[in-house]
């Protein structure tokens, strides 16, 4: 091959690597299927979403927050983790929030067999429906990661994907201060909050702000809605 041949292969194959890296990490666009990073902006609406439910020893103090503050949420849950912490995810369901599916083994849906991307969802939604929950399950991928095969699966399953809009925990000082003003910052009518509250040491400060950032957008006028309300 000449150089210049050569040179013009290596841009295309870049390029390409370049646009499937964006399209794997897009936050608010899939190839197929239903996908929704926020909701309408017409109406003061806030869904606050926490990923990776749940914890045998952080959740109930996610779910104290939410009863005192009488808010309803919704929680991304792991099909391993439930399948360990049973009675975590029943009493989620039992205080009338939201069940997402987020995979049953938080593995990244890249390049997968079809019998991969099935088990992962389906024993997931099996174990949400156990937990007592009966009302819509949408999904979130691990690490907001998806390219042809698991946006396929739940096109053809009716399954909506649900990214976010804001993450404001992400690049902040670990402080609870810090987080607050980056989630009352980036409010806006619909938005999707994701925060991950429940890991024990490293999500203290997520869960620690997690009633100052209630109070705070109620304080700017927002109503604090699950998902599916936010997209009704
Ligand atoms: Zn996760």
């Amino acid at each position: 091959m000449k150089p210049n041949k050569l040179l013009i292969g290596l841009a295309v194959a870049m390029a390409a690597s370049v646009g499937l890296y964006l399209l794997m990490n897009a936050r608010c666009y899939q190839l197929i299927g239903k996908l929704v990073c926020h909701g309408a902006n017409d109406h003061k609406r806030i869904a606050l979403t926490f990923d990776d439910a749940p914890s045998e020893s952080t959740s109930d103090a996610v779910l104290a927050v939410l009863a005192e503050k009488n808010v309803k949420a919704t929680f991304f849950m792991i099909g391993e983790n439930m399948a360990r912490h049973p009675q975590a995810a029943q009493r989620i369901a039992a205080a009338g929030h939201e069940l997402g599916n987020h995979s049953y083994s938080h593995r990244r849906f890249l390049l997968r067999s079809p019998a991969f991307i099935a088990r992962e969802i389906e024993d997931t939604n099996t174990l949400i429906r156990a937990a007592g929950y009966h009302g819509p399950i949408h999904f979130r991928p691990p690490y907001g990661k998806k390219l042809l095969g698991l946006p396929w699966y739940l096109a053809r399953h009716h399954i909506t994907t649900v990214m976010w809009d804001s993450e404001p925990a992400r690049q902040q000082p670990p402080s609870a201060e810090a987080i607050t003003a980056a989630a009352l910052a980036q409010a806006h009518n619909g938005a999707i909050i994701l925060l991950h509250p429940f890991c024990l040491d490293a999500c203290r400060a997520e869960r620690e702000a997690l009633p100052h950032i209630i109070d705070g957008l109620r304080a700017q006028g927002y109503t604090l809605t699950t998902v599916s309300e936010l997209l009704k």
